[in-house]
């Protein structure tokens, strides 16, 4: 799937499997890195994640997004043994 082009640059991003169900905007804080674009067609990241307590947060909505469309670039993934910054 494609990297949607309303997200910030970044290691982090919404593809272009994403329904939109709006599942990701309903977990507590996702507005810090996640809105609707414009359009209301799919969601984007509008910052990317910069604390730990960031990090901690998009792994979450990684994880609740039905779609899997929420991705991290390999090389940046904390999975793949990469600490955050
Ligand atoms: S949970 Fe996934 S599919 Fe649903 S709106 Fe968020 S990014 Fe899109």
């Amino acid at each position: 799937m494609d990297r949607l082009p309303d997200n910030v640059p970044g290691s982090w991003f919404v593809d272009s499997s994403c329904v939109p169900c709006g599942a990701c905007l309903q977990f507590p804080d996702a507005e810090r890195l996640l809105s609707w674009n414009p359009q209301h067609s799919w969601v984007r990241f509008h910052a990317q994640p910069v604390s730990c307590e960031d990090l901690a947060l998009a792994l979450q909505l990684q994880a609740v997004c039905p779609a899997l469309a929420i991705c991290c670039t390999p090389e940046d993934s904390p999975r793949h043994g990469r600490s955050p910054s």
